[in-house]
């Protein structure tokens, strides 16, 4: 089968912020088909959404799994075989297969947080992910799709969407009528914008790209800010009389942090969702004196996927407009350098087949 992998960067090689270089490019190569084990699915790639954090390891985070690796965690297909000890679920079913599996055994997963499983594994990371024809994967994990939901988008559901509902609606907890910011309006930021509006909150998103904004603008924001027409926060506190109840920083850069914490209302949440390596100095007296709630969010529980898929089914939530761009396996550099450069509009996925 075809599959993108990443084989590494060449030692001594220095990754530069906003290049992609030729020593940074995946591998598309033909490997053989995975078989499934005792308890696995083999699943036909459908699509696959290209994700920041696939860049990140372009840029020198570590995958788990030593090169080469086939990237990718955004994934939807259809069960293709079955290895031994599977029930309930069918040769031919549509899924989408959730980006990370967790290990049911420790305190977060039995506590029903599996989304901070201590002993997490994540596609295209700790094992093979889905920029490949197949992919297996533990079958208790696969979720199937219900009648009418398109099997192509619905990829998106793994990640760029489950992510920030679960920060929206379990973290911050968002309710009717809030005032809510989101600093960051890619694949994820948008979908931030779009589950806060589903759960009533009246939505101010923030993006230095006016095509980005206008995109969130059609997902439910209620206003738009650039940060390149002057200072955010203020702007937010005069808009909201004092600041939003919620901010979400989607981006994962300390100065964004910032801003997106001087937005926030006496009493009010910070969530972070970015992914950043980089320090961000607080200033504690603020958080204390204004009880502000910083709270960090990561991936979703698996709690969820049933709950975010109705709400599409019932057209709460939408993935058709947020796939900007389909590219076949051999042009996923090309989409990786858009994603690089700024230049991608939602999510961008890799498709498979006719
Ligand atoms: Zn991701
Ligand atoms: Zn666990």
């Amino acid at each position: 089968m075809r599959a993108a992998r990443f084989h590494g960067l060449p030692s001594g090689f220095v990754p530069k912020h906003g290049v992609l270089s030729p020593e940074q490019r995946l591998v598309v190569e033909e490997i053989p088909r995975p078989e499934p084990r005792a308890g696995e699915v083999l699943v036909r790639t459908a699509a696959c959404g290209i994700c920041a954090t696939d860049l990140h390891y372009l840029h020198g985070t570590p995958t788990f799994r030593s090169p080469p690796v086939t990237l990718g965690h955004e994934i939807s297909g259809t069960v293709e075989s079955l290895g031994p000890e599977v029930e309930g679920i069918h040769v031919g079913d549509p899924v989408l297969v959730p980006a990370v599996v967790s290990c049911g055994q420790c305190i977060p997963c039995r506590t029903g947080r599996d989304n901070i499983c201590e002993r997490m594994t994540m596609f295209g990371n700790h094992r093979d992910g889905g920029f490949a024809e197949y992919v297996t994967a533990p079958a208790a994990y696969v979720v199937p799709l219900p009648e009418g939901l398109p099997l192509v988008e619905s990829a998106l559901v793994a990640d760029a969407l489950s992510t920030p509902f679960h920060a929206v609606k379990n973290r911050a907890q968002v309710r009717a009528g809030e005032n809510v910011a989101v600093f960051g309006c890619g694949g994820v930021g948008l979908n931030a914008v779009q589950s806060a509006a589903a759960f009533g909150a009246s939505v101010i998103a923030v993006d230095v790209s006016e095509e980005k904004l206008a995109l969130a603008k059609a997902l439910g924001a209620r206003e738009t800010l650039n940060p390149a027409q002057g200072e955010v926060p203020k702007k937010i506190r005069k808009l909201t009389g004092g600041g939003v109840d919620a901010a979400f920083e989607v981006v994962g850069r300390p100065d964004v942090l910032q801003s997106a914490f001087e937005s926030v209302r006496p009493g009010g949440r910070l969530v972070t969702v970015g992914y950043s390596e980089e320090d961000w100095t607080l200033r504690v007296n603020r958080v204390m004196f204004r009880e502000i709630s910083i709270i960090g969010s990561l991936g979703c529980r698996s709690a969820e996927y049933p709950v975010i898929l109705k709400m599409v089914r019932e057209g709460r939530l939408q993935l058709a407009p947020l796939i900007s761009a389909r590219f076949r396996l051999e042009e996923i550099n090309d989409a990786l350098a858009n994603l690089e450069h700024g230049k991608a509009l939602g999510r961008q996925v890799a498709v498979f087949g006719p």
